[in-house]
């Protein structure tokens, strides 16, 4: 039995979800002729509140279109000090939409409004003009930690409306927040300039992400996804999959949330863990006594078939997802206690 914990993004559709792709009606989607692309983009539109969606082949391009389309050569960025737009996305930043960043060193990549207040440059021409605030939930280098809308993100847009700023959300794991908080997404879409949503990590497609927001901003978001070679043609096969995860894989998120909680659980008794993060949501980041220990681990899990991600020299990382069972979490804590570094 393998057992492959690097990341969220290694589930394999299931057969129910191929059945649904297999069945889908597709047309080109360059020609906004794909029914369940269509389909798609409507019923997420309708989810967030929001005027309009695009659907897209990653994450990543979705950040891209979203940054760009916000923003001016020569503006500047928020972010926290991990953001995957800044630390994870090639300097796509710098190479797509020729911007400088402000960086926030955050240990669970939680904003907070005063965090963000002394990142805003004045108006004055030494400087950046300070454009957009870039938020991240869950926050993936953050232990997969949460934001509550209320509290912690409606103070954060009162600050961006009195700057003037854009505030954009990378909501790669929007659905894992979502499964805690009981949060609506017609609320993310009333509070953001732009969202970006992945269902290739925790809702197990093969592939996908959108953007929301205005009519504008998609419009725009078309022509920016075409120049960076993201028009496809018949994707209705991959919104079909998203159809079925939307209304077949949100409500077992909080399963994962479970059985990441009884993993960090365990590695907290390892007298060979030095430090286990708070895992609210789907992700456990853990560090080990030493750099040798680390190592080792990642090799005794690997020989014993488990796969785990390892972030730095001493730290590891396990993403809980929906090929992950009981049977495996029960498996996987017998071979963590069987380790002897
Ligand atoms: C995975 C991820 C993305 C996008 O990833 P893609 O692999 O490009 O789909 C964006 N933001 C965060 C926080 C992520 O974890």
């Amino acid at each position: 039995m393998r057992i492959d914990l690097r990341s969220d993004t290694l589930t394999r559709p299931t057969p129910e979800m191929l059945l649904a792709m297999q069945e889908a009606k597709v047309g080109d989607d360059v020609y906004e002729e794909d029914p369940t692309v269509n389909l798609l983009q409507e019923r997420l539109a309708q989810m967030f509140g929001v005027e309009a969606a695009l659907f897209c082949p990653s994450g990543t391009m979705t950040n891209q279109i979203a940054i760009k389309a916000l923003t001016q050569p020569q503006d500047e960025v928020i972010c926290y000090k991990q953001a995957h737009i800044y630390k994870y996305e090639g300097g796509g930043l710098a190479f797509n939409a020729q911007l400088s960043v402000k960086l926030i060193d955050k240990q669970d990549g939680i904003l907070k409004p005063q965090d963000i207040i002394s990142c805003i440059n004045p108006d004055d021409i030494h400087y950046p003009t300070t454009r957009l605030v870039a938020l991240e939930n869950t926050a993936n280098r953050g232990g997969g930690a949460y934001y509550r809308l209320q509290e912690d993100i409606i103070p954060i847009r009162h600050l961006c409306n009195e700057h003037q700023l854009f505030l954009h959300l990378d909501g790669a794991r929007l659905w894992n927040a979502l499964a805690v908080t009981n949060e609506k997404p017609e609320d993310y879409g009333k509070t953001f300039d732009s969202i970006s949503v992945c269902f290739s990590k925790s809702l197990g497609c093969p592939v996908g992400s959108a953007l929301l927001g205005s009519k504008a901003l998609i419009k725009r978001g078309k022509r920016l996804r075409k120049v960076l070679g993201g028009g496809w043609r018949q994707a209705g096969f991959l919104a079909a999959a998203v159809l079925y995860a939307l209304d077949n894989h949100r409500e077992r998120l909080e399963e994962d949330h479970q059985r990441a909680a009884i993993l960090a659980e365990a590695l907290r008794q390892k007298s060979y863990v030095k430090y286990v993060m708070p895992a609210p949501t789907n992700i456990v980041i853990f560090q080990m006594e030493n750099t040798e220990i680390a190592q080792k681990l990642v090799n005794y899990l690997q020989s014993h078939n488990c796969w785990i991600g390892k972030i730095s020299e001493d730290s590891c990382r396990m993403v809980t997802h929906l090929d992950f069972t009981d049977l495996m979490l029960e498996s996987l804590l017998v071979i963590l206690h069987q380790f002897n570094p």
